[in-house]
């Protein structure tokens, strides 16, 4: 087998692990992200070959380079096989400018591509080593619903989802709370935020550590890895014959995985000219990369595009980490990242929700395509760079925009903003009449400490 490769915390402070160790604890002990020790490099000539290779292919390629030595190759290719057996359509706006709807797995969001391999690998760990697992992951919407999918049914694992109880739709409630079996949901009369930290306290309490606690938040890192593979997908399919190009993606982002995933392929060398980051009015990262100063927003700000109500993206530490800088748990900055390469390589803005309507509204009445709030926020965050960087908005210049969630998911807000229901993909048919699994929780976190210790 190869040399492993081994993934050590942000925060400098605990032991360097393998991938399958970083995998089944999610968070390290010290409180920081695991992160691979090197990024694996793949050769222009390889990423030309991904043009001839289906999406299970390149997913194999891409992700067998960071779990070297860990997993025998026929076995991986089982695993992503069986992961992704949805289509990926690119759909062309106009010229070169294209969507990629990541919005055709089980739970219709992009939340699909992470959840279900990581599922698929911890089950596959958990089973050699006869371990059992708990999952806690407090979710802003789609998580939620992707994870107990992914993980629903499994004799290994139980899962317990925390919600912000009036911050998601009805349809993403449901898709969690009919699931019953292993999967325990709690709604908090609270922000995604305060969800997130209840559950943080629980990973650092030693009182729970025969739980076998774990996180399948994006502060994983066996999440983070398959949300690589959708951006070489998108050159693959797109890119000219024999023709160098570079490509433009904009991503609408809350926690900052996504926008991971596509920063490890550019650091793998994937040519891309720049990323586009798209916020809401959360809008602590523009204003971090424009000033270096960093300043979390503290309630989060309500917004349409409800899964990127974040006041503190969890993957940030690793943005920094992989800009040389070092920034703990809490948002302080302990070593400046590089700003300046930063800056050349990512450009973001904040996305209002009035901007994000008229996205959606334009998008329809203009090219007759049908955008939810936060696809929406990422094709408003690519024209509003074009419009610094009109050269980039030329015709041969290849862009594209990433949709995160079916429509479907938001009928409300689209139906407000351009009169339409959007037809619901078969995943999301029959969920109205299903019975609902549900505790009310208050923000405290010994009670929800009673939960676990009383549960499981
Ligand atoms: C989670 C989510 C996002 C934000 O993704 P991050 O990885 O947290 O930045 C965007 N859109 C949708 C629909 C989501 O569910």
């Amino acid at each position: 087998m190869e040399q492993r490769l081994l993934y050590y915390s942000t925060n400098l402070k605990a032991e360097a692990v393998s991938f399958s160790q970083a995998l089944l604890k999610g968070q390290a002990p010290d409180r920081g992200l695991y992160m691979p020790q090197s990024i694996p490099g793949i050769s222009p000539d390889e990423i030309h070959h991904y043009s001839g290779l289906s999406y299970p292919g390149i997913a194999f390629d891409v992700i067998r380079r960071f779990l070297k030595g860990e997993i025998a190759d026929g076995e991986l290719k089982e695993l992503v096989t069986d992961a992704y057996d949805f289509p990926v359509p690119l759909e062309k706006v106009y010229d070169r400018k294209y969507i990629m709807r990541l919005d055709q797995g089980p739970t219709a969001s992009f939340k699909d591509f992470a959840a279900r391999m990581m599922g698929r690998l911890m089950q596959y760990y958990l089973k050699k080593n006869g371990q059992k697992l708990l999952i806690l992951t407090a979710t802003s919407g789609d998580t939620g619903s992707a994870v107990a999918n992914a993980f629903y049914g499994l004799d290994s694992i139980q899962v317990v989802v925390l919600y912000p109880g009036s911050e998601v739709t009805d349809r993403q409630r449901k898709q969690m709370t009919t699931l019953g079996k292993n999967v325990h949901v709690l709604a908090l009369d609270a922000k995604f935020d305060d969800c997130q930290a209840l559950v943080k306290q629980a990973f650092s309490d030693p009182d729970l550590d025969h739980l076998s606690l774990s996180s399948a938040n994006s502060i994983n890192i066996g999440r983070l890895i398959p949300q690589i593979v959708y951006y070489f997908y998108a050159f693959s399919r797109l890119r000219m014959d024999n023709h160098p190009e570079q490509i433009i993606f904009s991503v609408p982002s809350g926690n900052f995985g996504d926008m991971m995933g596509g920063i490890f392929a550019m650091k793998m060398g994937l040519p891309v000219k720049k990323f586009i980051i798209a916020t809401n009015e959360n809008d602590e990262f523009p204003k971090y990369l424009e000033t270096g100063k960093y300043e979390k927003i503290e309630p989060s700000r309500n917004c349409i595009s409800s899964a990127m109500n974040v006041g503190h993206p969890s993957n940030l530490a690793r943005l920094v980490a992989l800009y040389g800088g070092m920034m703990d748990e809490k948002g302080i900055i302990h070593r400046a990242a590089d700003m300046d390469l930063m800056r050349k390589e990512i450009f973001s803005v904040s996305i209002s929700d009035q901007q994000t309507r008229e996205t959606i509204r334009n998008m329809f009445r203009d090219n007759h395509l049908i955008l939810e709030p936060h696809g929406a926020a990422g094709w408003a965050g690519m024209l509003e760079y074009f419009t610094l960087y009109p050269k980039d908005y030329q015709p041969e210049q290849l862009c594209v925009s990433l949709e995160t969630a079916h429509p479907a998911k938001f009928p409300e807000e689209i139906k407000k903003t351009i009169g339409l229901d959007p037809e619901l993909p078969e995943s999301l048919e029959g969920l109205d009449g299903k019975p609902e699994f549900v505790t009310a929780m208050p923000v405290d976190y010994l009670e929800f400490k009673k939960f676990l210790l009383s549960s499981f």
